[in-house]
């Protein structure tokens, strides 16, 4: 028997884990108590992640589908990947590379996003290269760059140590990420001073145990955070030293939020304004305030202003770059941050390059060791979706994720799939929604089955581990595009030296190069280094001993003048207001045990147990004045589509709003789930959509 050390592939808490193997199976996973984000902790899903590999669901041999007609064919990887190269050579030499497009994944290691990305920019060249990141932390990413200079979370999780107070904005963390809300109780009971306020709309287990739980309406976050920015202005519980010696735009921002008077914010956030001054003096009194925050306040057409809003409670108070101070926005998946890292968002390249600025993509064309980088914008998720639906992207390359049920509108995103002349799909499994649409499916490793690294919420790099082998000639997703880039590049008679890696570390090297001198720099890090030291902050530029556990200590931040900057936000509400014909605010979210589609923690029987089905939440109220009665079927629709599932009494939801879980897809309930019902609408700085809220109408079912 044998102990592998590795990283949990669920969450962005980045939970460290042993795995013990014996014979090429994996007995059990549990924590590894030596590594800095969990200290040997593990939430339900961790635990149990040795029976998500068992499934008999995997795919094991790549397949051609021709006309996408039932499994398809199976065949040798030379078959798949010269039908691939082949068929991506045709389609660029007819339509151009821009034809070509791909969408990865959060779920993909720091190595898999490298080679994507240098794949679709530097050898075939189209800017198109987004991942369903976007649908989870772009707005995070769009508020830290403008107001502080670049996409770097400046905490750690060490700072719930040192907080006097917690805000936490649109994250049901109790559930989302488990072993840091333990970690976040056990620094209360060692601080009883410690203030908790919770901003949800509903009372989750994460609000029920808020000293202060703030149920704003949803779409309010602006309102709240500009409301109490007005009060700290007014009871001048401003930090002016800071606001004078390190930042610029308060003027322009005082002015903006004069008119969010308490009364009139939390009046549109339907709360008391004693509320909302509570939260603003804990707020204002604390020696440090720690505010945490996800989808939330991300999934918006509003999300970056919601962001910008908070940082600016933040910098007007000074409350970052100390012990427990600082706005920590918390990842949803495992390597979102690797992904953002190595470029592999339309609005980034390698090393938090702007592929607008032509001098970034110079840099990153010189590295690579090609002309030039595509110099018109890549598209986004939804715009890229879009783009298939018109005809103007052929081919789509899909790895590690699940658009079919994952996208809002998901209908349309179906359609559009069906309409693309080549749909690629790389997954471990072969009964997700998005397989049904694939010309070419190529089988890929799963969790323990590959080398890597995963970078957490907190900047801290980890090795991932291979413990036992792929099923069938299943390969890791670095080999697979490695493997079909070269095939590729001897098509296109360009880009032979573009892939010249032997093994992961090599991809992770080249990665590093591609950060020196950057905000993220990991010039002193190495495969290497990783096995000797552990997992590891960012940035660690060569010669540092260790990585940083905190940024903007010094108050410089990493904008031009160096002064962090102010922006006015202004409330808007939400993207999709309710109406006559769509009279409740749905609201979407997880559950504690299960993780996105349940591709994985669908398949483990134990993580049922909590909840066993999709149900819709409902005030008890609500559910009285339409005749409804607990566990009666009613039909959820709008004009994007329609969910038919049970209806269960929740008194932690207001009246008038309803809550369903996202997870559950096609191969659970026969539909796109909470995706047939949201919209496509998407915030305009960070391309992000409004997952989270949608106007529907409930209808009972008649059975009779
Ligand atoms: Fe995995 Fe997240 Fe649970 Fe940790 S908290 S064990 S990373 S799912």
């Amino acid at each position: 028997m044998m102990t592998v050390k590795s990283t949990c592939c669920y969450c962005g808490t980045g939970c460290g884990v042993e795995i013990d193997v014996d014979h090429g199976q994996v007995l059990a996973v549990r924590g590894d108590p030596e590594h800095p984000a969990n200290f040997g902790r593990l939430c339900t899903k961790g635990l149990t992640l040795a029976h998500t590999l068992h499934a008999d669901s995997r795919l094991a041999e790549p397949r051609l589908r021709p006309g996408r007609l039932g499994p398809g064919q199976a065949v040798s990887w030379d078959v798949a990947l010269d039908t691939v190269s082949e068929r991506l050579a045709a389609i660029i030499a007819e339509h151009g590379p821009e034809s070509v497009a791909f969408y990865l994944s959060g779920q993909m290691l720091t190595e898999d996003y490298y080679v994507y990305n240098k794949l679709a920019r530097g050898l075939i060249g189209t800017p198109h290269v987004d991942t369903n990141s976007r649908l989870c932390m772009s707005s995070a990413v769009t508020g830290y760059k403008l107001a502080l200079g670049a996409d770097a979370p400046p905490c750690s999780y060490e700072d719930f140590d040192h907080a006097d107070c917690v805000l936490i904005a649109g994250s049901n963390m109790a559930y989302a990420h488990p072993v840091l809300f333990r970690r976040l109780e056990a620094a209360r009971a060692a601080n009883p001073k410690m203030k908790l306020i919770v901003v949800d709309p509903r009372r989750t287990d994460t609000a029920a145990s808020a000293d202060l739980h703030l149920a704003i309406q949803p779409g309010a976050d602006v309102a709240l955070f500009n409301g109490m920015l007005h009060a700290l202005i007014w009871d001048d519980r401003l930090d002016r030293d800071f606001i004078n010696a390190h930042t610029e735009g308060f003027a322009e921002l005082r002015h903006a939020v004069r008119e969010y008077t308490p009364k009139m914010a939390a009046d549109i956030c339907g709360i008391s304004e004693e509320a909302l001054l509570t939260a603003a003096r804990w707020f204002g009194e604390a020696g440090a305030v720690l505010s945490l925050w996800c989808m939330g306040l991300n999934q918006s057409a509003h999300g970056s202003d919601k962001n910008l809003a908070l940082i600016n409670l933040h910098l007007a108070t000074g409350q970052i770059g100390r012990p427990g101070a600082g706005p920590f926005s918390l990842t949803g998946q495992p390597n979102a941050m690797g992904g953002r890292e190595v470029g592999g968002l339309a609005t980034a390249l390698s090393g938090h390059r702007d592929p607008a600025n032509p001098q970034h993509r110079a840099e990153v064309a010189a590295i690579w060791g090609v002309d030039a980088l595509p110099a018109t914008p890549g598209k986004t998720a939804i715009p890229m979706f879009d783009a298939i639906a018109a005809g103007q992207i052929k081919a789509l390359w899909i790895v590690c994720t699940n658009p079919a049920h994952s996208m809002p509108d998901a209908n349309k995103v179906r359609e559009a799939l069906a309409a693309c002349e080549l749909v690629i799909v790389q997954d471990a499994y072969a009964d997700t929604d998005s397989v049904a649409y694939a010309d070419v499916l190529l089988p890929a490793a799963g969790w323990a089955e590959k080398d890597g690294t995963v970078t957490n919420s907190e900047r801290r790099i980890s090795r991932v581990r291979r413990a036992v082998a792929a099923p069938g000639s299943a390969r890791a997703d670095w080999d697979i595009g490695i493997d079909a880039a070269r095939r590729l590049a001897a098509r296109l008679g360009r880009g032979a030296h573009l892939f010249p890696y032997a093994g992961p570390d090599e991809v992770f090297a080249e990665h590093c190069l591609t950060t020196v001198g950057r905000d993220l720099d990991i010039g002193g890090l190495s495969y290497a280094v990783l096995e000797a030291e552990g997992p590891q902050q960012w940035p660690r530029p060569a010669g540092a001993s260790q990585g940083a556990a905190r940024l903007y200590t010094d108050h410089h931040f990493a904008t031009d003048n160096g002064r962090a900057r102010f922006h006015v936000a202004r409330h808007h509400g939400v993207a999709s207001p309710i109406s006559a014909r769509y009279p409740f605010h749905l609201l979407t979210g997880r559950l504690r045990d299960q993780w996105h589609g349940m591709s994985r923690s669908g398949r483990v029987p134990a993580l049922f147990a909590h909840t066993q089905e999709a149900a819709l939440s409902m005030n008890p109220g609500d559910m009285a004045r339409r005749g409804l009665t607990d566990g009666e079927l009613v039909r959820v629709s709008n004009s994007h589509g329609d969910w038919v599932l049970p209806v269960s009494s929740n008194d932690a939801m207001l009246s008038g709003q309803l809550f369903v879980p996202m997870h559950w897809s096609s191969a659970f309930v026969g539909s796109a789930g909470s995706n047939a019902l949201t919209a496509a609408k998407i915030d305009r700085k960070s391309f992000q959509p409004e997952l989270k809220h949608v106007a529907v109408r409930v209808d009972k079912i008649d059975l009779a």
